[in-house]
Order: C-alpha cells, then sequence, then structure tokens
C-alpha cells in the first residue's frame, strides 16, 4: 500500500483539478461556496492543520537530535557553513535564471499589456474587492527596508523559545534548538540522559507524520479542488506570459537542482525523484513548506537513506530560510511589473544594470526573509519593489494568479532543501547509499 501512496496522490491532484474546475463552473454561489467550504474544511482546516499541529515541535526535537548525533561541535560547524553557502549559492542561481526568462521573454510588453494599462484604475477597484485583504498586507509591508527586515528577523530569531513554539516562529525555534544542542554536547555527562529521550521523541513525531500522510490523498483532493474551484476562469488569459515566464524559470532552476544532486550529491535522478516524490506533491498541494517539512524529513531519510545528521538539519533550517522558487519568482514578477507599467506614475524606473542587481540583491533577501506559508512571497515582495521605487500600487496586478503559481514554487522551495540535505550527506560523508537500488 505504502509504495502506492504516491499514484494515489498523483490521480487525487488530477482529479481535484476536474472537480474544482467543475466546480468553478456551478452559478448557483451559494451552493459553490458551500461545496468550496467543505473542501477547505478537509485540506486546510484538517489536514494542513495537522501538519502544522506537529512542525513547530518537529523542528525543535529534531534539530537538537541532528546537533547531539554529531560528534563534537566542529561537525556542526563543517555542517552548518556548508548548509548556508549551498543555500545562497542555488538561491542566487534561481534569481539569476528567473531574470534571464524575464528579460528575454518580456512579459510585460506582450499584446495585451496596452489593455491592461489602459484599464488600470477600473481593474483596480475590481482587484480590491476580490482580494482585500491581500491588499492590506501588502500595504501593511509599505515601509520594508532591507535594515527594517534585518531587525524584524532578528526579533524572530531572539525571542522567549515557548513563545517561538507557541507561535510557530521556525527562525526563534532554530536558533534556540541549536543552543541547546550545543550545550548538551558542551557539558557532557550531566546531560547524557536527556539526548535519548529527545531523540525517543523526536522518532514518535515522524511516527505521527506518517499516521496524517495515511489519509493525504484524500485531503489532496480537496486541497486542490477547492483552490481550482475558487480561480475563477479568464485569470490565466490576462497574465499568461507572465506565468509561462515564471513557469519556465521554475523548469529550468528545477534541471539544474536535479543536475547538482545527480553530479555532486552522486544520486540518480530518478532514483532522488521517486524518493521525494511524496513530499514534492504535498508541497505542490499545500503551498507551506513548513506544513511539508515533516513529510520532507521522513522522505528523505527513509528513502533516499539521508542520514538524520543531516536530514534532521538541513531540512528544518532549508525550509524556514531557503526558497528557490519564491526567490525566482519575485525577480520575474518585480521585473514583469516595470515592463508592463513602467512610466506610469509611480512606476518610472528604467531597467538598467544597476536596478536589475538591486533586483536580484532584494529578491534573494526577501526569498529568506518570506515566511513558509501559502502566498508569504507575495508579501515580501515589497521589498524589492520598494528597493526599485516601484509603488506597490502596482503589484495587485498579480493578485489571481499567485495561488496557482504558489504550488510551482513553494515544490521548487522543497526541492532546492531535499538536494542540500543529499549533498551535505555527501559532502560530510554520511551514509550516501540509497534504499533504492
Ligand atoms: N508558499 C511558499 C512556501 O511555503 C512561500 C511563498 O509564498 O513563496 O515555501
Amino acid at each position: 500500500m505504502k509504495s502506492k501512496l504516491h499514484f494515489l496522490i498523483f490521480g487525487c491532484i488530477i482529479a481535484g483539478v476536474c472537480v474544482g474546475v467543475l466546480i468553478g463552473k456551478i452559478d448557483n454561489q451559494p451552493m459553490r461556496n458551500g461545496l468550496l467550504n467543505i473542501l477547505d474544511i478537509f485540506g486546510n482546516t484538517i489536514f494542513v492543520g495537522a501538519l502544522k499541529m506537529i512542525v513547530a515541535p518537529l523542528i525543535f526535537f529534531s534539530i537538537i537530535s541532528a546537533i547531539t548525533s554529531l560528534a563534537n561541535t566542529g561537525e556542526l560547524w563543517s555542517i552548518g557553513w556548508k548548509t548556508l553557502l549551498f543555500y545562497f549559492a542555488t538561491t542566487s542561481i534561481a534569481v539569476a535564471i528567473g531574470l534571464f526568462f524575464v528579460l528575454i521573454i518580456r512579459p510585460g510588453d506582450s499584446q495585451n499589456s496596452d489593455e491592461i494599462r489602459t484599464h488600470w484604475h477600473q481593474r483596480q477597484q475590481q482587484i480590491e474587492s476580490e482580494f482585500g485583504l491581500k491588499k492590506e498586507k501588502i500595504e501593511q509591508a509599505k515601509d520594508l527596508t532591507p535594515l527594517n527586515i534585518v531587525k524584524h528577523n532578528l526579533e524572530k530569531i531572539i525571542m522567549n523559545p515557548f513563545r517561538s513554539l507557541t507561535e510557530g516562529q521556525s527562525l526563534g525555534i532554530i536558533f534556540f534548538a541549536i543552543l541547546l544542542g550545543i550545550a548538551l554536547i558542551v557539558v557532557g555527562p550531566v546531560a547524557e540522559p536527556v539526548i535519548p529521550i529527545i531523540q525517543g521523541l523526536n522518532s514518535a513525531f515522524m511516527k505521527i507524520t506518517g499516521w496524517i500522510m495515511a489519509g493525504s490523498p484524500f485531503f489532496i483532493f480537496c486541497l486542490v479542488a477547492s483552490l481550482v474551484g475558487s480561480l475563477g476562469p479568464g485569470v490565466f488569459h490576462t497574465l499568461f506570459w507572465y506565468i509561462i515566464t515564471v513557469l519556465v524559470g521554475i523548469a529550468a532552476h528545477v534541471i539544474v537542482l536535479l543536475f547538482i544532486c545527480r553530479f555532486v550529491g552522486k544520486i540518480p535522478t530518478l532514483k532522488f525523484i521517486k524518493g521525494i516524490q511524496e513530499a514534492w506533491m504535498i508541497a505542490f498541494a499545500t503551498r507551506s513548506s513548513a506544513a511539508t517539512l515533516p513529510v520532507t524529513i521522513e522522505c528523505v531519510q527513509n528513502k533516499l537513506n539521508v542520514s538524520p545528521k543531516a536530514a534532521e538539519f538541513v531540512l528544518p533550517l532549508g525550509a524556514t530560510m531557503n526558497m528557490d522558487g519564491t526567490a525566482l519568482y519575485e525577480g520575474v514578477a518585480v521585473i514583469f511589473i516595470i515592463q508592463l507599467f513602467g512610466g506610469m506614475p509611480g512606476a518610472e524606473i528604467t531597467l538598467t544594470p544597476p536596478v536589475t542587481i538591486v533586483i536580484f540583491l532584494t529578491a534573494v533577501l526577501a526569498s529568506i526573509g518570506a515566511a513558509a506559508i501559502p502566498n508569504a512571497g507575495l508579501i515580501t515582495m515589497v521589498l524589492v519593489a520598494n528597493a526599485v521605487g516601484l509603488s506597490v500600487d502596482y503589484i495587485p496586478i498579480i493578485f489571481a494568479v499567485d495561488a496557482f503559481l504558489d504550488m510551482f514554487r513553494t515544490s521548487t522551495n522543497l526541492l532546492g532543501d531535499t538536494v542540500g540535505a543529499v549533498i551535505i550527506n555527501r559532502l560530510e560523508n554520511f551514509n550516501s547509499q540509497t534504499n533504492l537500488d
């Protein structure tokens, strides 16, 4: 049964798309909304809720468990800097790929861009009534500067650990778990009885993940159907070339990641894909790297046989800070908006090389600051827009397709994290054999 799970999940994604399209065609609005609400309860409230329920304690215990299984703090330092360097390098590659395609394809200069420009004020009001909440969040993020984002993240890192656990603030949980893990190694024999307890709890969380996964095909069907049903027709038509650009960029980056995994991680591509496919599909459907984390750890450890020393440290860090898909998308989105509205009030920007470099740097930074939840990239994108003086009033143009693109960028974020775990496992000479041989 277990080995067939990915087929079932895949079938349920397809069925979810079909049912979602049918629901979207229902003219009776109360009936359509009622159905979408029921699907949302199963998909989001129950399934994503259950995954989120174990994320905070799982991050905490898995990081301590990974650190306490290392021989000494030198080994932790070695894993730590390699992980950060790998994540930073792949995120930068992702942004560069995105910028390359958006500058070549020029989606903002497409056939219907004049029409969008002319009817922008009308369209803005319509967007406001449809996506009021998102617009409000963008407005709140208006003052985001690189310094603000650093300060904001520092506040999230150095905080009361009980607060970070209850609020699910991953940066705070990770920081405290690393500190505690190091302290447990350093104090030595007095702390020894604590370590098996933490490792035992960690295994129990993985067991709970397995239970939640047993019902995943049905819940994923609900998630996909509710999302597709609420997208509405016509959404893809207006922003067709923008969607194509993001998808082409993401496809190119996926190829780069698989290439790195094959030649540096030394895992055959098909075996790697087989190993992570369940986590990949869960990320696609939930649009949250954080909610997918328990499944990611399970897949990478059990199916790719990556040592817990690498997986339990590298993956929580990756889910929180490494977002290749998000970074790529933020660079593409801002340049698309400049191509589309350039010259209009609040968008008097010319895409010179220095402006492009600022977009590159801020897109990397903004992706690190993005929370691992649905649509988070849309909010931190404000940082990129602010850095080049683009008015946030133009960002709503991409709201309608954001949830759709979030599926692709979240699954790419997950791919980057899993490749990171494989590479670190290989570089540190932990166990690099796969179970799939
Ligand atoms: N949903 C993404 C994630 O959880 C973040 C984003 O909105 O780009 O990884």
